[in-house]
């Protein structure tokens, strides 16, 4: 067994006495009985209490939507197509009953993940409202009177969909056993851990004693099924097909002498070419033999409004995309200016690229006004501002850029040589 932390030291997000503390400590232990990376597990979270954890591991998390852990946890464990990396579920009673067919479809095409149900029959973050897997006669404060129907029992559901390993717990004290058995079972394999919230459900049921509440719920704290499985296997690919085909390759061709990461963000107005300036920076610093990454924001209504977006150029492999203080920020427009200001504000350092027409945003960062807009007019204003950054800033060679730039079609539009008026 490691002793490899996948959490962090910081206190667990639940109330006192929360089972969900449990769950995320024996998932720890599990993973360090397996001798897992870190970084070779993917935790898919939902929505509800148990998904506020996701801050405290220091695996791959992603947030999910109500109900759709498991359909993107599903995406992402056939996209890995690696039965060397472990796609781990958590998702509430709640979740599991608004994407009950994500689970469903989950076991029957056997994706290769792992579901823990943290089952305490009821939605504890919106205050206690039940979910189809509360029981009979169990009270929440929604449902005073208890309820008069079964719940779920969706250990019986998932061997019947054809899942490969099912066991329902007691999420008291060391299951860790369990949560191995899963992880390493081949397919989709689930575990419900039994819980009752003591915020809502020890409130609203005083008294009651949850192994005896699962006993009189006719459920079994059992292996349901043992992970030699019946579902059908997602095929693994001994030699995937690359998904970037020669065409969107991007070959080394310059190189850079940046020691350290850079985050540029640029921000400028919805129709101005701030998204594809953004991403020719970005393939610019391939081009340089550098690693890149560029992540884009906007409003809904794509077509108005501001948009922005951060690259970040690095000799080292990058690990996560934010940059919520950039070295460098590029602001082109009055919209950019007004999403930009609250990141100029964090700034204590570094510079700010701005039109010379606008006002100059409360910061640490030096600024320099430029006139983008003037001398290439609005819709080129982002295109040439990247290239103005690039040539002082020398994150790499302005020829990686050039080239990056002559390659796209939009060259034959765009005269290279306004993007070069430095
Ligand atoms: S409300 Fe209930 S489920 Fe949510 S963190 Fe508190 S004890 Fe846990």
């Amino acid at each position: 067994m490691s002793n490899t932390r996948f959490l962090t030291d910081a206190q667990l997000p639940f109330c006192k006495g929360c089972g969900h503390a449990l769950v995320a400590q024996n998932t720890e232990k599990a993973l360090q009985k397996l001798n897992v990376n870190p970084l070779d597990v993917v935790l898919v979270t939902d929505i509800g209490c148990h998904g506020i954890v996701d801050k405290s591991f220091l695996t791959h998390t992603v947030h999910g939507l109500h109900g759709r852990s498991s359909a993107l946890a599903a995406g992402i464990t056939a996209g890995l197509n690696n039965p060397g990396k472990k796609v781990i579920v958590f998702t509430g009673d709640g979740g599991a009953t608004i994407g009950m067919q994500h689970l469903i479809g989950g076991a029957h095409l056997g994706f290769d993940m792992t579901v823990v149900v943290h089952n305490n029959m009821l939605y504890g973050m919106t205050g206690g409202q039940p979910s189809e897997f509360t029981p009979c006669g169990f009270k929440t404060p929604t449902l005073p009177e208890g309820s008069t129907k079964p719940g779920y029992d969706i250990c019986e559901l998932m061997v019947a969909a054809g899942a490969s390993y099912v066991e329902r717990v007691i999420g008291i004290g060391d299951y860790s056993d369990s949560l191995a058995k899963a992880f390493t079972a081949p397919g989709f394999s689930l575990v419900e851990v039994m819980e009752i919230c003591p915020s809502y459900g020890v409130k609203s049921n005083p008294g009651m004693k949850l192994s005896k509440l699962v006993e009189d719920a006719g459920w079994n704290v059992k292996v349901y099924a043992d992970g030699k499985g019946n579902s059908f296997k997602t095929p693994i690919n001994s030699e995937p097909k690359s998904l970037i085909s020669d065409k969107f390759e991007v070959k080394p061709k310059y190189s850079s002498s940046i020691e350290r990461p850079f985050s540029i963000m640029l921000s400028g107005s919805a129709g101005e070419g701030v998204q594809s300036a953004a991403e020719f920076m970005a393939k610019a610093a391939i081009v340089a033999g550098l690693n890149s990454t560029k992540k884009g924001s906007y409003p809904v209504t794509v077509g108005v409004g501001f948009s922005a977006s951060e690259v970040i150029v690095s000799p080292k492999q990058i690990l996560y995309t934010g940059s919520p203080v950039p070295d460098v920020l590029i602001i082109t427009s009055t919209d950019g200016l007004g999403y930009a200001r609250a990141a100029a504000g964090r700034m204590k350092g570094g510079v700010i690229y701005i039109d010379e027409t606008l006002d100059a945003p409360e910061t640490g960062a030096r600024i320099v006004k430029v006139p983008f807009r003037e001398r290439v007019g609005a819709k080129n204003s982002a295109m040439y501002a990247v290239f103005y950054a690039v040539h002082y800033e020398k994150f790499y060679p302005i020829e990686a850029l050039k080239d990056v730039f002559l390659s796209n079609k939009i060259a034959e539009k765009v005269n290279i040589e306004s993007l070069l008026q430095f």
